[in-house]
């Protein structure tokens, strides 16, 4: 018996399912436990029975410098040395802001969060105050964290868990712009993923996102970028930047966490002082603005030059080449899904050669600076040998 196995084992007991989050559920591709992580350097990542596996999840997309990248954990410790948390406000929170509001172009003033799902859940709720508005609009196989009014249809662990659960909203299909327009009478907002990401990487046909920006012009409803995924990772402003279509409002989370637990959301300055203190629309949270997670954020966000996403995009095409012969591959950026009909069976095949893909092709592959050519070609030529 492996260590995992046990450790699963126990989890069963005292988890439920085992696993703090279900997307890292082994289930639905048919095995046991999950990966019991014990250690990562770049682009690896090693188990506690010592198995080391190249890391195509990167704890779902924080990650763009990879595991253990020295200098964030240099500063994540030397925050961890003066506190771990204040509970007041702080410098490093004022720089980060200030670093989200450079990169982000729609982005004129940012609350920091703790989660991509209070970010998201936060911003529904400032739309709806702002506009005086209830009904919203959103897309099918979207997925915008796990608060209520975004459940049903949701992409990601919803979708691969075949889950019904209620929701809000009206929920269209993704690229389905004659869809948006029949559904945004009277609606608050529209929320979208600029990218889908949570249906495996799908992207905004062209003209997609400037008629949505149209439509909500037109019909008053505010359009709402959720960037959990795409800030800083198909753009260092985010999809906006990449497809110069600028929403009302921004989620962000991952990478602007820098690997902790930390997501913020923004916009129009008129829109965000109508949170409290300065305005009326409650929002709080105890471990805010983090000193560990802005220490993080703010190491992280602040190398993400040019350079870099020069240096991932020609990642990415090398990808392309060696992938597109297998199955439908969709990249944006740093992100990719390889769609293919035995994804399960993909996934074994990779996994049992000590390569990790999400286990679940709702998800996307990231791409990280740690990933090299060398990566890159073993893994088109492990589905290259599945496919021989
Ligand atoms: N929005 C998007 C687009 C996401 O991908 C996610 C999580 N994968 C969330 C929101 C929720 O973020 P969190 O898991 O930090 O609550």
């Amino acid at each position: 018996m492996t260590t995992a196995t046990e450790l699963y084992a126990r989890a069963l007991g005292l988890i439920p399912g085992g696993v703090n989050s279900p997307v890292r559920a082994m289930k639905a591709m048919g095995l046991g436990a999950p990966i019991f992580a014990a250690r990562g350097d770049g682009a690896y990542l090693e188990d506690v029975d010592g198995h080391r596996y190249l890391d195509w999840v990167l704890s779902w997309g924080p990650l763009i410098f990879g595991h253990a990248d020295p200098e964030t954990v240099e500063a994540v410790v030397a925050a961890a040395r003066r506190g771990t948390t204040f509970g007041t406000a702080t410098e490093a929170e004022v720089e980060l802001a200030a670093e989200i509001v450079d990169a982000v172009p729609s982005v004129e003033m940012v609350r920091l969060v703790s989660s991509g799902t209070e970010a998201a859940m936060t911003a529904l709720r400032l739309a709806r105050a702002a506009t005086g508005r209830e009904p919203f609009v959103r897309f099918r196989g979207g997925y915008h964290g796990h608060a209520d009014p975004f459940l049903s249809e949701a992409g990601s662990g919803v979708r691969t868990l075949g889950i019904e659960a209620g929701g809000e909203g009206r929920v269209v299909d993704f690229n389905d712009l004659d869809g948006v327009e029949r559904a945004i009478d009277g609606a608050a907002c529209v929320f979208v993923e600029p990218v889908a990401g949570n249906m495996g990487v799908v992207p905004p046909a062209p003209g997609f996102l400037e008629g949505l920006r149209r439509l909500c012009d037109e019909s008053g409803a505010l359009l709402v970028f959720d960037e959990v995924i795409t800030g800083f990772r198909v753009a260092r402003g985010g999809a906006q930047e990449r497809y110069r279509v600028l929403p009302d409002l921004t989620v962000l989370g991952k990478i602007v966490g820098g690997g902790l637990p930390l997501a913020a959301f923004g916009g129009r300055a008129d829109l965000m002082e109508r949170l409290a203190p300065a305005g009326d629309v409650y929002q709080a949270g105890t471990l805010s603005g983090n000193p560990l997670a802005t220490a993080a954020g703010l190491s992280v966000v602040r190398r993400l030059t040019s350079d870099v996403y020069d240096e991932l995009e020609r990642k990415g095409e090398r990808l392309d080449r060696g992938l597109t012969p297998f199955g439908r591959f969709e990249r944006v950026g740093a992100m990719a899904t390889l769609f293919v009909d035995d994804y399960p069976a993909v996934f074994r095949h990779l996994l049992e050669r000590g390569i990790y893909l999400a286990p679940s092709q709702n998800e996307a592959m990231f791409l990280s600076t740690a990933h090299g050519d060398e990566e890159i070609d073993r893994t088109i030529q492990a589905v290259a040998d599945f496919f021989a």
